[in-house]
């Protein structure tokens, strides 16, 4: 075969490989599930979307890395309110006593962790697909329950501290 294929001809050697997968399997349209057995054009004659043969990888799963970002997405949520109404405090009512202007610091160092970790997990997306599945969703947890142990360290000391 030629190298002076065009795009055109790609295409339909593409269209070619997906007419003989689906020619004898109820392979479901990924748009409306109907059986795209027999197919004879390069689209769903249900919902007529556009189809196309893929070569897939397990390991492109986004729910572990998005655990990983919910993670410090809830954390950022948090802190960021709870500091913000602090600083709102503090401003509006002004105080010499270190506890509130502590705690709010606290949080305020907290909510720049969060930060720092969600950028991390956002950019380590490519980093994240080529460990395997398993070790994906051990890094999900093991992001999840830091987080979660990290707010409950800090809030216990809090609490020793008001108390
Ligand atoms: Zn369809």
């Amino acid at each position: 075969m030629r190298h002076s294929l065009s795009t055109n001809t790609g295409d339909f050697m593409g269209f070619e490989h997906l007419m003989s997968f689906v020619a004898d399997r109820d392979e479901p349209c990924p748009m409306c599930e109907y059986s795209l057995r027999g197919l004879t054009e390069p689209c769903c004659p249900e919902c007529g979307a556009a189809l196309e043969l893929r070569v897939g990888s397990p390991q492109l799963r986004v729910g572990p890395w998005a655990v990983a970002m919910v993670s410090f997405a809830l954390g950022l949520g948090f802190d960021g309110v709870v500091s913000a109404l602090m600083i709102v405090a503090l401003a509006v009512n002004p105080t010499a006593k270190w506890e509130p202007i502590g705690i709010a610091s606290g949080f305020v160092v907290l909510t720049g962790v969060m930060v720092l970790g969600l950028i991390r997990i956002a950019r380590s997306r490519s980093a994240w697909t080529r460990c395997p599945v398993h070790t994906q969703r051990i890094q999900a947890a093991a992001v999840f329950v830091s987080v979660g142990v990290l707010h409950a360290v800090v809030g216990a000391a809090f609490f020793l501290v008001v108390s």
